[in-house]
């Protein structure tokens, strides 16, 4: 007897979750760019307090970067490609060298404040107005370029050597952010699409 095996293949969408705090505006401008790079529909999802678990005070309050993640990640629909959380609050990381050891120096880099975050492939990324100096020109630019390398790197996308390519590594100065475009070089998009 033959078996009609029909996989239903859904829609997917691209989450944002933002974070208490962040101005509404801001979601709309992240959806917009989102839309328009990665062509998914977008779905906003009501806002949520970060995870106490996430915390950290060792030199200023932070959020924990890969904690914020791993939480946005949990218990995802299959209709979900991926979650961006977005916060107005700092977020940090430890970063590490290629052995895996914290990066000297220690009291630097055991929790150094970034822009944002995404595991590569992945199913969450975070992005942070915190260090993107809200009042410059170019922070909606920034915000926007910020979170579409770090959806970039979910979609597995790594660092590309394309200096104006919105997944340069932005080599822990906002002045590389300035100088990419909001796009994806050719070459990032015959990756993805
Ligand atoms: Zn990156
Ligand atoms: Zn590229």
């Amino acid at each position: 007897m033959l078996v009609a095996c029909s996989k239903r293949i859904e829609k997917q969408y691209i989450a944002i979750q933002p974070y208490v705090g962040l101005k509404d505006y801001l979601i709309d401008s992240i959806s917009k760019a989102v839309k328009e790079t990665y062509g998914y529909d977008v779905i906003v999802f009501e806002k949520i307090k970060p995870p106490a678990n996430a915390f950290i005070h060792s030199k200023t309050p932070r959020y924990r970067a890969d904690t914020l993640i791993r939480e946005l990640r949990k218990s995802l629909p299959d209709s979900i490609r991926l979650i961006l959380g977005v916060t107005p609050k700092d977020i940090s990381f430890t970063k590490r060298d290629a052995h895996g050891n914290i990066k000297k120096p220690e009291s630097r880099y055991a929790d150094w404040g970034i822009f944002g975050l995404g595991f590569c492939p992945g199913k969450s990324c975070i992005v942070s107005t915190f260090r993107l100096s809200t009042n410059h020109p170019e922070f909606y630019n920034r915000l926007k370029k910020v979170a579409i390398h770090e959806i970039g790197h979910n979609l597995g996308l790594t660092h590309c050597p394309d200096e104006q390519c919105v997944m340069t590594d932005a080599a822990e100065k906002i002045s590389t952010i300035d100088n990419v475009k909001l796009s994806l070089c050719d070459t990032c998009k015959d990756l993805i699409y």
